[in-house]
């Protein structure tokens, strides 16, 4: 490997005052890089687009450097005093034209075009290299080469059709929770009727035709791809241009509520995203990676932020303790922190204070046991929800008839008949039993609109 010079400051100085432009090569899925004042280029590169920039400006630099060497005045910059900025605005395109993943040719072994491959494997970590059994004309016929993968056994297909609408479910659940955030609830109700839809949809594939649920699998995962991007645009851990490393400093350092949502929605796929972003912004929060899938996807971070809001009112030394199903319901067990509990020095007003801490975090948690009671412990909906009977779980009636199709269930429809329904009005029934929610430091929590919201689902849907 040669090492190459380094360009003098002032070529560095007079390289940055160029204009370059960054363009998302579709075809060959990387970046390339170009100097408008002077001619240089690139290969296509699909790593860091920021580095590849900064090499483009030494590779200039250097070129700068090379002329004064020869006697040769430098180039003027075609935009001076507006290089960065134009710069940065092309950057920015590319940015989100690598984004947009303009389909192109699928392969015959994929139903996928490359750029959902990429979002599938990564987000989802959904591999469907020979998964689906393609003819020469490009239509599924079925699930193919999946009989054994030495790992796992037999992936079935109808797991298959399950995880992939599980998925699709979690990601509109996460998208119609960040448009609400943005205030655009019209949105989110348009983006609650799909999932509905999903719902009723899911209901009626044939568990017994492969090619059936090989259509819906292939179905779900395109719509995740579609309402992935749009739970992910604006998130600069997206930027395809990231090391892994730059993604890891994005997640751990201030992971936004859209990304701590997808965390706890996919956790059962990868949990290491989610265990390290807990350990770097809320090391007091390790055991709800414990949480039930559906609980964590519906209130996963809604919960991690309220309690957050709550140890920040001064619970220094707060940790969960246990995270456990109990009756159906959420139950979080806690240590405040300070020492004895409270134990001692009760005249002390700071323990007094602590005291009304720990009793505002147990108001908190009881508002989100209760609604944990009407929540589908597998998916997350609010849609038709149930008790079951024996060990209690609230569960929906699409996850419920799968469940008692896997096991045979001779009826799956007559056990989902004798199931218990959830309580109606949860919301009401929470606010009259759970007086310190009214409590003005929580007034801001996330508790008050998933209670509002569940409402809405449960009578609209
Ligand atoms: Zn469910």
């Amino acid at each position: 490997m040669t090492e190459q010079q380094n360009p003098s400051p002032e070529a560095m100085r007079i390289a940055g005052e160029y204009t370059y432009a960054v363009r998302w090569d579709e075809r060959r899925l990387g970046y390339t890089v170009t100097c408008d004042e002077v001619g240089t280029w690139n290969k296509p590169c699909i790593s860091n687009v920021e580095d590849l920039l900064e090499a483009t400006r030494r590779a200039v630099a250097r070129v700068v450097d090379d002329r004064v060497a020869r006697g040769m005045e430098p180039p003027k910059p075609l935009h001076p005093g507006k290089g960065r900025e134009l710069t940065e605005r092309s950057l920015r395109a590319a940015l989100e034209r690598s984004l947009d993943g303009i389909p192109f040719e699928r392969s015959v072994r994929s139903p996928f075009t490359d750029d959902e491959r990429r979002i599938l494997e990564t987000r989802l970590r959904w591999d469907d290299a020979g998964m689906f059994d393609m003819s020469d004309d490009g239509n599924v016929r079925g699930f193919g080469g999946i009989a054994s993968d030495g790992r796992a056994g037999r992936r079935e297909p109808r797991r298959l059709v399950y995880s992939s609408y599980q998925a699709l479910v979690a990601v509109l659940i996460d998208v119609a929770a960040k448009q609400r955030d943005l205030g655009d609830c019209g949105s989110a109700a348009d983006t609650d009727r799909v999932r509905f839809a999903v719902d009723d949809e899911f209901l009626g594939i044939d568990m017994a035709d492969e090619r059936a649920m090989a259509d819906a699998t292939i179905d779900h995962l395109h719509r995740y791809v579609a309402y992935s991007r749009i739970l992910y645009e604006d998130e600069p851990y997206v930027r395809p241009g990231l090391s892994g490393e730059e993604r890891w400093r994005i997640i751990t350092g201030k992971a936004s509520m859209s990304i701590m949502r997808d965390l706890f929605a996919m956790q059962w796929r990868s949990h290491v995203k989610l265990m390290r972003a807990l350990h770097h912004g809320w090391p007091w929060a390790d055991p709800l990676m414990g949480l039930p899938v559906g609980w964590a996807t519906r209130f996963g971070a809604e919960l991690l932020g309220d309690m957050q809001r709550v140890v920040d009112l001064g619970l220094d030394g707060f940790a969960i303790e246990q995270v456990e199903e109990r009756l159906g319901g959420l139950r979080i067990y806690f240590d405040a922190g300070g020492g004895d509990d409270g134990g001692r020095g009760s005249d002390d007003g700071f323990d007094v204070r602590r005291t009304g801490l720990a009793g505002l975090m147990t108001a908190l948690l009881d508002a989100y046991e209760n609604l944990s009671l009407v929540t589908c412990i597998d998916c997350g909906s609010w849609h038709d929800v149930r008790l079951t009977r024996g060990w209690i779980r609230p569960i929906c009636r699409r996850c419920a008839l799968f469940d008692a199709v896997g096991r045979h269930h001779p009826d799956p429809e007559r056990e989902w008949d004798a199931m218990t329904p959830v309580a109606d009005d949860v919301t009401a029934w929470t606010r009259e039993h759970v007086r310190s929610l009214d409590d003005p430091r929580l007034s801001q929590a996330h508790i008050h609109r998933l209670l509002e919201d569940r409402g809405v689902e449960h009578f609209v849907a």
